[in-house]
């Protein structure tokens, strides 16, 4: 007889159903996982919304934490019982970028959550290569914000941060708060954040944020030191989006600086000031997922260099999510949906 658990499934724009279907079955070197936690996020209701390219149905649910209840023939590294979060990009292993280690630019990868089965639901299956252990010191409430924390992580890898550098972050979400304590693990000498919202202010400045600018004002950040050493910021990371932050990355960054385009409010930026990136001689970088890059952030957090533990500010059951996706702004940091003890 097959088993059968509860899970949330999409069924197309704006319909989300609690459902009985049936536990994933695993092949060799997959893993079963109990889901203890997942979080939800601005993809999640983008797909709720329909904005994804996927057909409908499927469990979404990409920031995934639990623990292992069964493997599949193969698995070495792992064991039943062990406390466990995992990657949701499943690179192919197959072509030209996964053979030349460079994973995150695989244009074959399946994701779960987005294109395969999630973590919305009481177990979900994964390849045991894309499955990490989660370190003592971490609890698995926190363990679900690792994977919003490696796309940021692989951002500023690429981009780099020389020591000593003057970094601007535009933004005051989860994401910025990771962007924060990142660059300042890779040297940089200050670290400024232009926020919306200033209840954010206190945990920005708890990640290591120095000077700061509510978004309309972002020009007072001129007047800072900070500013001022290098003749404008020398790395600029737009954890926003909108048309408007990615104008003000290229006012406020230095000539010859580097900026990150992060956050994807709009898709498209009418009126983007190319003539001034070329006059400023400035290098732009764009990046998504990190797969290669998800040991080492374990390891940045496990030896206190990250902390991602003030993160998760809310916590929610399964019949409440269709309700929370519908609406347009969330007042936390970061919601986690519970799903088992
Ligand atoms: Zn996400
Ligand atoms: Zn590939």
């Amino acid at each position: 007889m097959t088993k059968t658990m509860q899970a949330l499934v999409w069924h197309g724009v704006g319909d989300l159903r609690s459902e009985e279907v049936p536990v994933p079955r695993i092949g060799a070197k997959e893993v079963l996982v109990k889901v203890r936690y997942a979080g939800i996020c601005a993809t999640d209701q983008e797909i709720f919304c329909g904005h994804y390219p996927y057909p409908a149905p499927y469990i979404p649910g990409h920031e995934i934490t639990g623990t292992i209840e069964e493997i599949g023939e193969g698995v070495e590294q792992l064991q039943v019982g062990d406390r466990v979060v995992i990657d949701p990009a499943i690179p192919c292993e197959t072509c030209r970028y996964c053979r030349n280690g460079r994973p995150e630019f695989c244009q074959h990868y399946r994701e779960l959550g987005i294109n395969e089965n999630g973590g919305w639901a009481q177990f979900v299956k994964a390849p045991a290569r894309c499955v990490y252990r989660i370190p003592d010191t971490l609890g698995d409430l926190s363990a679900a914000v690792i994977e919003p924390l490696v796309c940021p992580f692989g951002a500023v890898h690429a981009a780099g941060v020389e020591a000593g550098d003057h970094v601007l972050v535009i933004g005051d979400g989860p994401a910025a708060m990771y962007f924060v304590q990142i660059a300042r693990m890779m040297g940089a000498a200050s670290v400024s954040v232009s926020y919306k919202l200033d209840s954010r202010i206190p945990d920005m400045r708890k990640c290591g944020a120095a000077y700061f600018a509510e978004s309309k004002r972002i020009h007072e950040l001129t007047d800072t030191k900070a500013y001022q050493a290098h003749g404008g910021f020398d790395l600029v990371i737009d954890a926003v989006g909108y048309a408007e932050t990615i104008r003000q990355a290229i006012e406020m960054v230095r000539i010859g600086g580097r900026i990150i385009f992060y956050g994807l409010k709009e898709a498209e930026t009418n009126g983007f000031p190319h003539k001034e990136v070329i006059l400023k001689n400035l290098t732009l970088y764009g990046r998504t997922n990190a797969p290669a890059l998800w040991g080492k952030v374990i390891e940045c957090i496990e030896n206190g260099f990250l902390h991602i533990d003030f993160i998760p500010d809310q916590v929610v059951f399964p019949h409440e999510v269709a309700e929370l996706l519908s609406k347009p702004q969330w007042p936390w940091v970061k919601c986690i949906m519970k799903w088992s003890e």
